[in-house]
């Protein structure tokens, strides 16, 4: 294929891929965004596999290695559960940077070894996505061994952690000064630059408690794209650069609105040591309360007795798998003519869209799935509302307790509603680590066990009404 052809093939992938961030912002459409993002990949694997460049030997290597890395996403596509998503994606970011990294590095090396100084522009790029493809690879990876629990969860701090980090970040800056000022190349100079690099990749993230690794990932996604369109830039490869550029600001845009659903800083999530210590309900005028325990039975005619009822699922939901069953008692309600709603919050669960990817699972009808300032102002006309493992997103302290970590995130006021019924396994906190006043309300209800045998109870008591 020769050079304009595979220039065309580059630009049709690159326009697949925005294509494809613009129907993913729907779940409607997200399905047919992938399949448009594959074909695009496609498209650019395809042109680079007939770059005459290409000798033929490597072409069988490149051709295995699609092969064999395409069989592996479609296995652990398959296999994975959709709340190990993150520690997913954070290896496969984890791959992204380490891949950069290769190309900075084979780049790097053939230059040295042919005794050619490449233009400024390659070697700024060429240092660039060595340093960033480094940092994302090993701070990935820590993310997955956190998430994995493979490492402790919880932040992993020492006295002058931010000292170390810091005079990493400026040692590293004097380290690329010097191989792009050094006349000729110096490969233990670079070799050092890489192992720093991934040491700082190490120290930034070890310190970030397991339950911020959502926004963690998604920064180092972004960091991850940003190498990726400079590795673009090394070897002019216009899919690559287009692709990269698209995921390093896309992945920035998620991580601030990530940042801003929870209403903190990436100051706050990257050095805040957030989740490592249990806050209690700031509301003194419950201190000594003990939280209504009800079975199942007595939930189900709590429900049975609304006109409206609003669910709202949470992380315990998805721990539990408990959506089908969810969809299921929905389902028996309004067959009785109670009004169902679900409230889905933008932050519950450990993702974004975490919520609305397991009740579409489930086939809970998009129409019936309402966001935080939708749904917020018809909670004081709901009769029951029923809180399905979730904590943080319907905490109220957020709203009045300034010394509450999270105060200030917006949160759905179901306590508000006339009744609330609460399903979880125990009184334990949720990822804040702040205890929740709802709970100990009175127009609140708790119903104790794990959501999916709950849930299946309840729908079947309502079998009986
Ligand atoms: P929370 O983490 O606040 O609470 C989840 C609750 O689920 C726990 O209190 C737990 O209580 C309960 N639970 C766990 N397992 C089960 C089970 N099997 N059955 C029933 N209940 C269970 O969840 P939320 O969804 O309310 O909030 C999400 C939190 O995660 C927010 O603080 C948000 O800021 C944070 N976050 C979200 C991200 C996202 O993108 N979605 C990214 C990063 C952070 P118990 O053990 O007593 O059962």
């Amino acid at each position: 294929m020769n050079r304009d052809w595979i220039d065309v093939a580059y630009l049709a992938a690159a326009v697949c891929f925005i294509l494809s961030l613009k129907l993913m912002n729907s779940p409607v459409t997200a399905r047919k965004g992938n399949w448009v993002a594959m074909g695009g990949m496609a498209a650019a694997l395809l042109a680079t596999m007939l770059n005459p460049a290409i000798k033929p030997g490597n072409l069988a290597l490149i051709a295995i290695l699609v092969v064999l890395g395409a069989a592996a996403a479609v296995w652990s596509g398959r296999k994975i559960q959709m709340t190990a998503v993150p520690q997913m994606v954070a290896l496969l970011n984890g791959l992204g940077g380490g891949a950069v990294t290769l190309v900075a590095l084979y780049e790097f090396l053939e230059a040295s070894n042919a005794g050619i100084t490449p233009e400024p522009i390659q070697r700024v790029t060429t240092v660039l996505s060595a340093i960033i493809g480094s940092v994302s690879f090993s701070g990935s990876l820590i993310a997955f061994g956190k998430l994995q629990e493979i490492l402790p969860g919880r932040p992993l701090t020492f006295k002058g952690q931010q000292f170390l980090n810091m005079l990493l970040v400026v040692v590293l800056a004097g380290m690329a000064v010097g191989l792009l000022t050094v006349q000729g190349s110096s490969v233990p100079l670079f070799a050092g630059l890489v192992t720093l690099a991934l040491v700082l990749g190490v120290s930034g993230v070890l310190p970030i408690g397991g339950a911020d690794m959502p926004v963690v990932i998604s920064l180092l996604n972004s960091f991850t794209g940003c190498a990726a369109g400079l590795a673009g830039f090394v070897l002019m490869n216009t899919a690559l650069l287009i692709g990269g550029g698209l995921v390093g600001a896309s992945g920035l845009i998620l991580t601030l609105q990530m940042c801003t659903a929870m209403n903190r800083t990436l100051g706050n999530v990257l050095f805040g040591a957030v989740g490592s210590v249990i806050a209690s309900s700031g509301n003194s005028a419950l201190a000594g309360r003990q939280p209504k325990s009800y079975s199942v039975e007595d939930a189900a005619i709590l429900l049975t007795n609304a006109n409206s009822v609003v669910i709202v699922p949470g992380y315990g939901m998805a721990v539990a798998q408990a959506q089908h069953q969810v969809k299921e008692m929905a389902a028996k309600l309004m067959a009785i003519g109670i009004d169902v709603k679900y409230a889905v919050h933008p932050v519950a669960g450990r993702m974004p869209g975490h919520m609305n990817v397991l009740l579409a699972e489930a086939d809970v009808p998009y129409d019936q799935l309402y966001e935080l300032e939708q749904i917020n102002p018809l909670f004081p006309e709901t009769d029951v509302v029923l809180v399905i493992g979730a904590n943080d997103v319907v905490n109220p302290a957020a709203r009045y307790d300034k010394s509450s970590p999270i105060y200030g995130m917006p949160i759905l006021d179901v306590d508000k509603a006339k009744t609330v019924i609460v399903c979880k396994r125990g009184m334990s906190p949720g990822f804040a680590g702040v205890e929740n006043e709802l709970f100990l309300l009175d127009n609140t209800v708790m119903v104790f066990g794990n959501a999916k045998t709950t849930i299946s109870k309840i729908a079947t008591a309502l079998d009986s009404y």
